[in-house]
């Protein structure tokens, strides 16, 4: 579904992605982590061109991502994003937040839209709040919203970027309870999380980026059991 080949990216003078090679194949689950600032946010923000890259090639369901608007359009609808920040509109009900992008930007009608919406909000345990606003629910519902929004637009791929990292405690295994839900009807995945749990349990791959680079990749148990990297070493002690 997805392939980066040789991806590098610049920030100005500072090379942030260096030679990304990534291949992502239908249903599979990736965890990506590492330290910060160690570039997973521009990795999967690159795969829907919210970051350009400037060297190598991305294809999304064999449409490589270039200049090209028509290609662009086409692998923002192909793949759906969550954010750490819910970024729900907050003056809009949970209803209308869920229609606004399949109305306006896929002249879906608003019934047909309103019954998609219904049944992604049930789906992610929201159906009795979506007359509400985001800011009168917690923080694990605006982020369970978000996933129902992404899901609306019948994405054949999902990016996640630290969902969990915004929450209190208490409220991120009910994100992460949708997250596994989702990974069990088969959605293809990248999850940019330190949730080591989640990870072990719903990955199928593990990568460890540092310093711009994919340093190690592996099934989680040997990732975490036998990190092979000194690297991956330092860090998995820091944080397990
Ligand atoms: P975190 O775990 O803190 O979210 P990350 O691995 O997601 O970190 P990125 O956000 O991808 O890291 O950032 C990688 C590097 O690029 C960082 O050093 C950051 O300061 C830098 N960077 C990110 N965005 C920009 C930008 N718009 N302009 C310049 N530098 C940037
Ligand atoms: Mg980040």
């Amino acid at each position: 579904v997805i392939e980066m080949q040789k991806v590098n990216k610049w920030y100005g003078e500072f090379h942030v992605l260096k030679d990304i090679d990534l291949t992502v194949s239908k249903g599979e689950r990736i965890v990506i982590c590492g330290p910060s600032g160690s570039g997973k946010s521009t990795l999967i923000r690159c795969i829907n061109h919210l970051e350009e890259h400037q060297e190598g090639t991305i294809t999304v369901n064999g449409t490589v991502l270039n200049e090209n608007m028509k290609n662009i359009t086409h692998i923002r609808r192909e793949v759906g994003m969550v954010f750490q920040q819910f970024n729900l509109f907050p003056h809009m009900t949970i209803l209308d937040n869920l229609c606004f992008a399949p109305v306006w930007a896929r002249n879906m009608p608003r019934d047909e839209a309103e019954e998609t919406a219904c049944r992604y909000l049930e789906r992610v345990g929201i159906g009795a709040q979506k007359d509400k606003y985001p800011g009168q629910l917690s923080g694990g519902q605006q982020q369970r919203v978000a996933i129902a929004r992404s899901l609306c637009m019948n994405p054949s791929v999902m990016l996640f970027d630290e969902p969990t990292s915004a929450l209190d405690p208490e409220m991120i295994k009910e994100v992460l309870d949708v997250m596994i839900e989702l990974a069990d009807t088969g959605m293809t995945m990248i999850c940019v999380t330190h949730e080591m749990a989640f990870a072990r349990s719903v990955a199928d791959r593990v990568i460890f980026m540092d310093g711009g680079e994919i340093v190690e990749e592996n099934t989680p148990n040997a990732f975490f059991d036998n990190p092979q990297v000194d690297r991956t070493q330092k860090f998995l002690s820091q944080i397990l």
